[in-house]
């Protein structure tokens, strides 16, 4: 699995859904991912219980990778820390790295 954009998640999948929470590095304002639908790649009619299993693992691979990616529209990456934090955490004005989390913008 790609490494998670921010330090903490958590996977709120079950057998018919993926869904995935991301929180903000600083204060730990969540975003959680739209549900999903598990499809079965279309093949509802898989009798197989471990053919079953091998496509749910791999639609959640895909879902947790979206998810991962869409992160990155709710979250700030720091040029200095490397944190990821919410907008609110995150200091847009301080112009000499293009914005900087609050923990690095407060020195
Ligand atoms: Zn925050
Ligand atoms: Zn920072």
């Amino acid at each position: 699995m790609t490494k998670s954009y921010t330090e903490k998640t958590t996977d709120h999948s079950d057998s018919g859904h993926f869904s995935f929470s991301f929180y903000c590095d600083k204060c730990g304002k969540e975003w959680r991912s739209p549900n999903q639908d598990f499809t079965g790649m279309g093949s509802t009619a898989v009798e197989n219980k471990e053919a079953l299993r091998l496509l749910w693992a791999e639609e959640h691979r895909l879902a947790y990778e979206a998810a991962n990616y869409e992160a990155r529209g709710y979250f700030n990456g720091c040029p200095v820390c490397g944190k990821h934090v919410c907008d609110a955490c995150f200091d847009i004005a301080e112009i000499e790295h293009g914005g900087v989390c609050k923990d690095c913008s407060n020195k």
